[in-house]
C-alpha cells in the first residue's frame, strides 16, 4: 500500500492513541455514573453505526432532487426516507432535517415567519425557557424584539391568562412555547388561542419531550402551530441533529431559512442516523421505554419528597424535576459537585421563585431518559432517591459520599449501557 492510502486506513488506536483514550474513558466515565441529566440520553448502536458511516463526508447542498453537486441518489433517498418518517411520526405536513442543532433550527423557523426586528413572546430562560428563544446573551435577541413570560413564583406552573395579556400588551407577530425545564404538560391549544387572538404565529419549541410526544403520551403540538422544532437527541434518544416540522404554507420558506440562508450542506451522516431513530419510535420497546422513562421520573419525585425534599410545582407530568434546595439552603452549583463525586450527574437549575444567580442557583433538574435506557427500574430508583437526599441532607460528609460512589458503581456495572463492544 502506498503511505498515502495507509493513512485512509490505519485504525483510530494506532494513528490517534491520545484521541482514542479519551473516547475510551469517556465510555467508562458513561458507564460508571448515574446519567439524570434531562437532556442527554444514549443513542442506539444502528444510529452510531450510521453516523460513523461513509456519509461523513458527503456534501450535498440543496434537498432531494434539487442539489447543486451530482451522485447523490442515495443521499436523496436517504434525507427523503428521513422526511416522510418524521411527517409520519408527529403528523406534519413538511418536515426539515437539514439543521444542524435545536438552536439553529429555532433561528430557522423564526427567519422563516418572520422580518428582522419583528416582536416575539417566549419564555424566559430562568424559568426554564430556552437560550434560543432570545435569552439576552443570544443572537436571536439581537435580531428580533423579545419580550418573555415566566411562570408563577410561588406555583411554578405557566400562568395562561398572564402571558395573555401580555400578548394583548406587546402584539407578537409570533408566540414560542416549549422549554428545558418545565416538569408539567403544556396547553398548546391555549397557546393557539393566545396566538389567534392576538394575529400572531404560534411555534413550539418540543426538544425535551418530543418522545412523548412521538408515542402519545404528551399533547402534540403540530396539529395548534405554524413550526415545530425539536431536538433529536433528548427523550428522542437519537444522535444530535434537529428537526423542524410546518404546515405547507411555511414549507417553501423553511426550506430556504435553512439552505440557503443559514447552513451549507447539511450533514447526511447524523440525516442517516435521524432516519434510523424515527424508525425505532414507533416499535413496541421505545414506547414501553417512555413509559417506563414516566414512571421513573414520577417515583423520583415522590421519593424525594417523602425523604423530605422539596419539588418545584410538586411532582411532574413528563421525563424532568425541579429540586427546590432553597429550605436546605444550600446552592445547586454546590449540590452538583457533591453529587458528581459520588458518581452521580446532575445539572444546576433556576427553580421558581429562585432567589440565586444563574452561577449559583437554588436548584438542581433531573431526568430519567438516561437512566431508564440502562435499563433502571423502581428498586434503583429508589435507591438513587436515598443517596440524592444524603448527599443534600449532609454536605460535610465527604466518607458518605465515597461510600455511594461505590455503591453507584457497583449498580453500574449491573446495568451496562451497551451490552456489548463496538
Ligand atoms: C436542547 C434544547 C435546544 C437546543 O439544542 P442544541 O442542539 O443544543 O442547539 C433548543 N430548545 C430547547 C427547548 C432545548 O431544550
Amino acid at each position: 500500500m502506498d503511505a498515502a492510502r495507509s493513512l485512509l486506513e490505519v485504525k483510530l488506536r494506532e494513528f490517534d492513541p491520545q484521541i482514542d483514550r479519551l473516547i475510551r474513558d469517556e465510555m467508562r466515565r458513561n458507564e460508571e455514573t448515574i446519567n439524570l441529566i434531562a437532556s442527554e440520553n444514549y443513542p442506539p448502536k444502528s444510529a452510531m453505526k450510521a453516523i460513523s458511516s461513509m456519509l461523513s463526508g458527503v456534501y450535498s447542498e440543496g434537498y432531494p432532487g434539487e442539489r447543486y453537486y451530482r451522485g447523490l441518489e442515495n443521499i436523496d433517498k436517504i434525507e427523503s426516507l428521513a422526511v416522510s418518517r418524521a411527517k409520519k411520526v408527529f403528523g406534519a405536513e413538511h418536515a426539515n432535517v437539514q439543521a444542524l442543532s435545536g438552536s439553529v433550527a429555532n433561528i430557522a423557523a423564526y427567519l422563516s415567519l418572520l422580518e428582522i426586528g419583528d416582536q416575539i413572546l417566549s419564555m424566559d430562560i430562568g424559568a426554564g425557557g430556552h437560550l434560543s428563544h432570545g435569552a439576552k446573551v443570544n443572537i436571536v435577541s439581537k435580531l428580533f424584539r423579545v419580550t418573555q413570560y415566566g411562570v408563577d413564583p410561588h406555583t411554578g406552573l405557566l400562568d395562561y391568562d398572564k402571558i395573555r395579556e401580555m400578548a394583548l400588551n406587546v402584539r407578537p407577530r409570533l408566540v414560542v412555547c416549549g422549554a428545558s425545564a418545565y416538569p408539567r404538560t403544556i396547553d398548546y391549544a391555549r397557546f393557539e388561542g393566545i396566538a389567534r387572538e392576538v394575529g400572531a404565529y404560534l411555534m413550539a419549541d418540543m426538544a425535551h419531550i418530543a418522545g412523548l410526544v412521538a408515542t402519545g403520551n404528551h399533547p402534540n403540538p403540530v396539529p395548534h402551530c405554524d413550526i415545530v422544532t425539536t431536538t433529536t437527541h433528548k427523550t428522542l434518544r437519537m444522535t444530535r441533529g434537529a428537526l423542524i416540522l410546518c404546515r405547507q404554507e411555511h414549507a417553501a420558506k423553511l426550506d430556504r431559512a435553512v439552505f440557503p440562508l443559514l447552513q451549507g450542506g447539511p450533514h447526511q451522516a447524523n440525516i442517516a442516523a435521524i432516519a434510523v431513530g424515527l424508525e425505532h419510535l414507533s416499535t413496541y420497546e421505545y414506547k414501553d421505554y417512555i413509559r417506563r422513562v414516566l414512571a421513573n421520573a414520577r417515583l423520583l419525585a415522590t421519593e424525594l419528597q417523602r425523604l423530605g425534599l422539596t419539588i418545584s410545582t410538586g411532582g411532574t407530568d413528563n421525563h424532568l424535576l425541579l429540586l427546590d434546595l432553597s429550605p436546605q439552603e444550600i446552592d445547586g452549583d454546590r449540590v452538583s459537585t457533591l453529587l458528581e463525586e459520588a458518581n452521580i450527574i446532575v445539572n444546576k437549575n433556576r427553580v421558581p421563585g429562585d432567589k440565586g444567580t444563574a452561577q449559583k442557583p437554588f436548584g438542581i433538574r433531573l431526568g430519567s431518559p438516561a437512566l431508564t435506557t440502562r435499563g433502571l427500574g423502581p428498586d434503583e430508583i429508589l435507591s438513587i432517591a436515598r443517596w440524592i437526599a444524603d448527599v443534600i441532607l449532609h454536605p460535610e460528609d465527604q466518607a458518605l459520599r465515597a461510600r455511594i460512589r461505590a455503591e453507584v458503581i457497583d449498580l453500574c456495572r449491573r446495568f451496562p449501557i451497551y451490552r456489548s463492544t463496538f
